[in-house]
């Protein structure tokens, strides 16, 4: 099947203004229905892993996929599904979390940096050197001025990785206040969630307009033509899962990893 048609699916075209407001998140418009869509991540998983050890063995590119959104927005169950098919030894999954000392005492690119694929490998940051933009934005972690320089930054470093043979995918998932608040009750009603729950998820919450802001100036300034940005409809699970395993299946397919051409002459040697 071909996926090409995925291949510009929810992006933010780079210099345009967005509205944030304007972009539903219960969108469901490219699955004629639930069904088909969870049968699409099926195959898209399984399509995913066959390019996976493609470009492993090719061992010249890599592929990035920067996960942003806000709690309980799927960033997880992304993974879970979309690269659950797909073998452990050529993927890296990074969560980041507020900086350690030793991060700190390093540029926020540092840590970020050292996280990126390898050639032959998939890298999947779950959040990213975004947050230094968005809650360190909306806290104030940094003198305003530091934290409008980091723009060019992102980019300049976005550029180096894709220059060097990266294909940087960036997606945002777009999930509504209503749909949060829904997802961090039912964090509360199921003592198996209790753990993901923390204090830190309301105060976030408290700021929602505030990160909306942060995520709007992020999507104008840092999709750029060779790394833009996609926002995924995320109220909906098998949605967004259906979506984002389209993209990075179409993704690969257009990078078209190959085996390595190799002399061997598999008939001439026998095994005893
Ligand atoms: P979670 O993804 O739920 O494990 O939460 C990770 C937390 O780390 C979130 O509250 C993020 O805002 C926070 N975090 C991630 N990166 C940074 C950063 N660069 N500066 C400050 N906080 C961060
Ligand atoms: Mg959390």
């Amino acid at each position: 099947m071909a996926h090409s048609s995925w291949l510009d699916a929810f992006l933010v075209e780079p210099g345009a203004t967005i509205d944030l407001e304007a972009l539903d998140p219960r969108d469901r418009s490219r699955f004629p229905d639930e069904e088909s869509a969870r049968a699409g991540i099926e195959a898209d998983a399984k399509a995913i892993d066959d390019l996976q050890d493609r470009l492993y063995a090719e061992g010249r590119r890599s592929l990035l996929v920067v996960l942003q959104g806000t709690d309980t927005s799927g960033k997880d169950g992304t993974i879970r599904h979309v690269f659950g098919a797909t073998g452990p030894l050529g993927v890296h999954v990074h969560p980041f979390g507020p900086p350690s000392r030793e991060e700190l005492a390093h540029d926020f690119l540092w840590r970020i940096h050292r996280a990126c694929p390898a050639r032959g490998t998939i890298g999947i940051f779950n959040r990213s050197h975004y947050e230094d933009v968005l809650v360190g934005r909306v806290r104030g972690l940094a003198p305003p001025e530091v934290i409008e320089q980091r723009y060019a930054q992102i980019n300049d470093f976005e550029r180096l990785l894709v220059e060097s043979g990266t294909v940087v995918l960036k997606f945002m998932l777009n999930i509504s206040k209503a749909e949060q608040g829904k997802r961090l009750q039912g964090r509360l009603d199921d003592p198996a969630k209790h753990w993901k729950f923390n204090e830190g998820d309301l105060a976030d919450r408290a700021l929602w307009d505030e990160y909306r802001e942060a995520y709007r100036i992020m999507l104008e300034r840092c999709s750029t033509a060779h790394a833009p940005w996609r926002v995924i409809p995320a109220d909906r699970k098998w949605a967004r899962n259906a979506a984002i395993a389209a993209i990075v299946r179409a993704t690969l397919e257009a990078m078209d990893p190959r085996y390595p051409e190799t002399t061997l002459d598999a008939s001439s040697i026998v095994i005893r």
